[in-house]
């Protein structure tokens, strides 16, 4: 049987996968990391760049720089619009829940509910409607969930500009992936949901 020498104290499992291949135990050779740039390994790595705009920026956008003031003023493939109204309209959000993942805010820089006028209201109800018949006939979803954060500690990543949520449900389409790897997988590109969705939009809503 073959001696091994014990590690010495401050010798961890990380000294020993830096520095010369060294011979362990039962013949394993542990190879130093630093020559397997860009050669894959065992982890999968999700690059998440865009999740820096939540990590850098706790501050509420002001009128001046808020995207949902700025949107309309861009075109609607950039914007990722579907659809406009008189008083509001609907966008695609930049960070969907499921493929199809909706917002419907007033043009208006209100922040919450009740700060929203009568025919603000009526209009983001009327859009709600025309968004689910819209994405049922386009995705053949199978539900929705519908609402609004109100406030920051509510959830609502940008507080100050009013918007409800539209995300269509399919069945099975939850897991255990966005709770233990924090991920969301997005089957459908953004682009291509947002020209399904407003060419199936009714041209008289
Ligand atoms: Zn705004």
């Amino acid at each position: 049987m073959t001696e091994t020498t014990p590690a010495e104290p401050t010798d961890t499992p990380w000294d020993r996968l830096s520095g010369s291949p060294q011979d362990l135990a039962g013949g394993v050779q542990v190879e130093n990391s630093g020559d397997f740039a860009a050669v894959p390994d065992a982890f999968q790595r999700l690059w998440t760049p865009h999740r820096m705009v939540y990590i850098q920026d706790g501050q509420q956008p002001h009128k001046d720089d808020c995207p949902f003031c700025i949107a309309p003023s861009m075109d609607d493939e950039k914007a990722l619009i579907v659809a406009r109204g008189k008083h509001a309209y609907v966008l695609l959000n930049l960070f969907p829940y499921n493929s199809g993942h909706l917002l419907v805010c007033p043009y208006r820089h209100v922040a919450t509910y009740d700060e929203a006028t009568v025919e603000e209201v009526a209009e983001i109800a009327s859009l709600t409607q025309v968004a689910m018949r819209v994405l049922k006939a386009t995705s053949r979803c199978d539900g929705f969930n519908i609402g609004m954060n109100q406030g920051r500690i509510a959830g609502a990543g940008i507080a100050e500009h009013l918007h409800q949520h539209i995300v269509p449900r399919w069945a099975l389409d939850s897991n255990f992936f966005p709770i233990i790897a924090g991920t969301k997988a997005i089957p459908r590109l953004l682009g291509d949901v947002r020209r399904e969705v407003a060419e199936g939009w009714p041209a008289a809503s």
